[in-house]
């Protein structure tokens, strides 16, 4: 497991946004750990078209802080 920083793609609403009640997300937003091998999709407006594909230590400048459970 990694420990995600606020900033990471983890932690960022946009981290598997069509599916963010997804009980491996709901985990690493209470544990703010996640396994290293872990990829989802982000759903930011600027990226879903293209599909990209980020691991939860990811990160960009389109981080919006995800609603804590
Ligand atoms: S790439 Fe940016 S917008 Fe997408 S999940 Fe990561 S931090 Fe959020």
């Amino acid at each position: 497991m990694e420990q995600i920083m606020n900033g990471q793609c983890g932690l960022c609403t946009h981290f598997g946004e069509s599916h963010h009640s997804a009980p491996a997300l709901v985990t690493i937003m209470k544990s703010h750990e996640a396994p290293l091998n872990m990829i989802d999709e982000c759903g930011h407006p600027k990226h879903a078209d293209l599909h990209l594909k980020v691991t939860p230590i990811s990160g960009c400048d389109g981080f919006v802080p995800a609603a804590q459970a």
